[in-house]
């Protein structure tokens, strides 16, 4: 199989007076699920929209295994999408949408049964899409993606507005995915959606980029030498620890998170106090506690995000 990369190449795109997209460069490599991260407004529909023809960038190039989507021989077969689910009529059974959408793309018909079964919707083939959840209606938009069996796939959103049942079926699906070589780029407004599902993340805001990382290196980072503490004796701990270059936060009822002293140390010095603890960890972060130390004082995300809700 030929290389399927994605990469933005100094994409550009205004509407009106508003600058959309802001030179934006980035690559989303085969075999991993990318996520494309930013609040709303950011600029990453756009750029979807652009990396599948159906937005023409002011400058810069959108590229699908090197060429624009315009030059595909074979787009439904190099590229999958799932934008938004509202061209789906309501009257029309699953298994029917899919085998009129494979007609009329000139893909084999047949591969309707073969993607539904993939989306786990072969029990409902033959329901009609109106009367289906919206966890439903993502499985078989993702389906519809599916059906030139394409290496490479876009999802705007997919995650949104699910139920937590749904959200833990698509990062699995996602991940199965990415594992069988496929380039996954999924879209999301929220860090904490690509929590265990994003192995690359790629942060804009405002357009512009803000962050192109590996999800691993970021979490290792941003937890180095923190450890979590379990104690009831809060306040006791605190004073315990403190010290000129200790930090001790209260993460919890009953937890705190130490940066600056060893697990030895710790254990020495409440030991000493006698301050009871039931657990010492190393502190994990969150992929969102990461973004917030990437960015640092970057609160442009966090703003943007809080703003629009
Ligand atoms: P995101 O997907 O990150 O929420 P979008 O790409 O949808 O961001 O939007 C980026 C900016 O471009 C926003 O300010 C939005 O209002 C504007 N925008 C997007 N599409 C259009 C359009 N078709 N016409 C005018 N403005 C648009």
């Amino acid at each position: 199989m030929t290389d399927m990369t994605l990469e933005a190449r100094g994409l550009r795109k205004r509407y009106g007076g508003n600058v959309a997209v802001d030179g934006l460069s980035f690559r989303v490599e085969p075999g991993k699920v990318t996520g494309f991260v930013g609040p709303n407004g950011a600029g990453k529909s756009t750029t979807l929209r652009m990396m599948l023809g159906l937005d023409r960038p002011d400058a810069g190039q959108a590229l699908i295994g090197g060429r624009p989507y315009a030059e595909l021989a074979e787009p439904l077969a190099t590229v999958g999408a799932l934008l938004d689910c509202e061209s789906l009529h309501p009257g029309r059974r699953a298994r029917d949408h899919l085998r009129w959408l494979a007609h009329y793309s000139g893909l084999p018909v047949r591969r309707a049964d073969v993607v539904l079964d993939l989306v786990g919707l072969t029990s409902a083939a033959r329901k009609r899409a109106g009367g289906f959840s919206l966890g439903m209606r993502q499985r078989l938009g993702i389906a519809a993606a599916l059906l030139g069996d394409p290496p490479v796939l876009i999802l705007d959103e997919p995650v949104n507005g699910l139920d937590p049942e749904g959200i833990q079926w698509i990062r699995g699906f996602l991940k199965s995915l990415a594992s069988q070589g496929r380039t996954v780029l999924v879209s999301s407004h929220l860090m904490s959606e690509l929590q265990d599902t994003a192995d690359h993340l790629v942060v804009i805001g405002r357009g512009r980029l803000l962050a192109d990382t590996d999800v691993g290196e970021l979490l290792d980072e941003a937890s180095g030498g923190r450890i979590t503490l379990r104690t009831t004796q809060r306040a006791e701990a605190m004073t315990v620890l403190a010290g000129d270059d200790v930090a001790v936060a209260v993460t919890g009822a009953d937890t705190l998170t130490v940066a600056g002293l060893s697990s030895e140390d710790i254990v020495a010095r409440l030991g000493a106090h006698g301050v009871a603890f039931s657990e010492l960890a190393r502190h994990r972060a969150t992929l969102e506690e990461a973004y917030m130390e990437l960015t640092g004082s970057v609160g442009e995300f966090t703003a943007g995000a809080e703003a629009v809700r």
